[in-house]
């Protein structure tokens, strides 16, 4: 694992309360699409007993000159600083690390799970596949309580026109305090909605991205659905 001091290049809003952070990508410096990076604060303003270290899935693709990463903003020593930084501000990051990317078997379906900020290595690995024109069939099923919390919504959406192998599910489970309007399904991700696109359960590469109690939601899902545990793979974003 290397370490890199990386200046911060943008930021930009990506749903209510959900920013995205860009980098510059240090020259050589390589990671498959899924992976994550600690980030350390150097000399910040303000700390507090979590100290100046996350990690973060990267939620660009490998082949641009650029790192993102995105966060659910919220009010701990870290984020505030993250947040008012003036551009230009130095970083140390750590990595990359992690196993969490596309399995290479490309007769075996991908099906992603997730909600909320779970999306970041999912944005990744999607917007790869789609780059490389990746020949796996790829199934997102993405929670949220509304439209204007769901990160990198309208990307996620416009991409399957983009290649006819990815099918994008959002589900939306606070739609009533929605000011948008929303299509698509509603309710939590069940066997029921994963059964309605996908023919055999027991037989894709399952992905399951997010805060722990949503990883364990998914996986109970999984295993009542006749799934084992060698068809799931999973990142925890400890610290939700
Ligand atoms: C492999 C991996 C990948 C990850 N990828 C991402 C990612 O892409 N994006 C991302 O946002 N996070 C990601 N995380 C989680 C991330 O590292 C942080 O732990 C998370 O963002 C919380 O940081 P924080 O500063 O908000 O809270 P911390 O200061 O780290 O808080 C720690 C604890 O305090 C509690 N806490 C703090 N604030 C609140 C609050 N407002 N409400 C309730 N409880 C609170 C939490 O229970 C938490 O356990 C990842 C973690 C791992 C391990």
């Amino acid at each position: 694992m290397e370490t890199y001091t990386v200046s911060l290049k943008a930021r930009r809003e990506v749903a209510e309360r959900t920013t995205a952070f860009l980098f510059e990508k240090p020259a050589g410096f390589r990671f498959k699409a899924g992976q994550c990076l600690n980030f350390t604060l150097l000399d910040p303003p303000e700390t507090d007993a979590e100290g100046n270290t996350r990690t973060f899935s990267i939620a660009s693709v490998p082949d641009l000159g650029e790192l993102m990463v995105a966060t659910r903003m919220r009010e701990t020593a870290f984020k505030r600083v993250f947040k008012t930084m003036p551009l230009g501000t130095p970083v140390k990051i750590e990595g990359p690390f992690g196993n969490f990317t596309l399995h290479t078997n490309e007769t075996r379906l991908a099906v992603f799970l997730t909600g909320g900020i779970g999306i970041t290595p999912f944005r990744s690995i999607i917007v790869d596949a789609v780059r490389k024109k990746l020949p796996h069939r790829l199934f997102l099923f993405y929670s949220n309580r509304r439209p204007e919390d769901a990160a990198f919504l309208e990307e996620l959406q416009q991409m399957e026109s983009r290649n006819p192998n990815y099918r994008f599910i959002g589900t939306m489970t606070g739609l009533e305090k929605s000011k948008r309007s929303w299509q698509g399904a509603t309710g939590y991700i069940t066997k029921e909605l994963l059964g309605q696109f996908i023919n055999e359960l027991t037989t894709p590469v399952y992905y399951i991205a997010g805060p722990p109690g949503m990883v364990t939601a998914m996986r109970k899902i999984l295993h009542d659905a006749g799934v084992s545990d060698g068809g799931i793979r999973t990142e925890e974003f400890a610290g939700y």
